[in-house]
């Protein structure tokens, strides 16, 4: 499964989704099969999501390499990931920055946050990242304040929590809009405790973000 990773971190870098070392390094590097369940391993490595099972997905591959190339991360950040799933892209946040950085991935659903733990676990990542089972809409206090935040669920809107667990000069990517159609790429630059700069990069599609700040269970 090598060679076809490495095809697909090619084309993506040929698209333009991936643009630097790091981001291309951590592509190549987490294996994608680890993260599906059996029966979706084999399309591992075809650019699309796929289901993991309780009517959520893995993310497409275009899609976590642009995540991680617009998050910027350098290496000894921390990062508060609002939707686990299987644990992949929490994988190739963690690969990207190195053993000094340190991710915080928060998911809904027990069932999905168990099996990403045993993911990370089995592909050495688990200790530069905790899975915590809650509510992702309401950050996580406990390790604030994060360099990075991102979710990889829609929101109806920026939930204002995340704005206020971002370090000032950090950076938060959430995907804003109606549920069943593209929502906007929302990204926020906060520049004081009370200025935040907001612009959007462009349409994408993703599962609800269910919770307190999120769309209603
Ligand atoms: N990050 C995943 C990956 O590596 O492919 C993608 C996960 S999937 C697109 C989005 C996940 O967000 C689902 O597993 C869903 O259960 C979770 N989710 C939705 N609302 C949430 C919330 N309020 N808090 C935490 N997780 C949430």
């Amino acid at each position: 499964m090598i060679d076809e990773r490495k095809e697909l971190v090619k084309r993506l870098s040929e698209f333009g989704y991936i643009k630097s070392e790091n981001v291309m390094h951590a592509m190549e590097k987490v294996p994608r099969e680890e993260f599906l369940p059996e029966e979706n391993k084999s399309y591992a490595y075809v650019d699309q999501p796929l289901p993991i099972g309780k009517g959520q997905t893995i993310s497409a591959p275009h899609m976590v390499a642009m995540i991680c190339e617009r998050l910027q991360l350098e290496g000894d950040m921390k990062v508060l990931e609002i939707g686990t799933g299987f644990g992949y892209n929490a994988a190739v946040i963690s690969e990207a920055m190195g053993k000094k950085g340190h991710v915080y991935s928060i998911e809904r659903i027990e069932y999905l946050a168990k099996l990403a733990e045993e993911n990370l676990k089995r592909t050495g990542y688990d200790e530069n990242v905790t899975v915590i089972i809650g509510d992702g809409t309401l950050g996580y206090e406990k390790e604030a304040p994060y360099d990075r935040i991102y979710g990889t669920a829609s929101a109806p809107y920026v939930p204002e929590p995340l704005k206020e667990q971002l370090k000032v000069g950090g950076r938060l990517l959430v995907p804003v809009g109606e549920q069943a159609y593209f929502q906007d790429l929302i990204c926020i630059v906060k520049k004081s405790e009370t200025e935040f700069k907001e612009k959007s990069l462009g349409g994408v599609a993703f599962v609800p973000m269910i919770g307190k700040h999120g769309w209603p269970e």
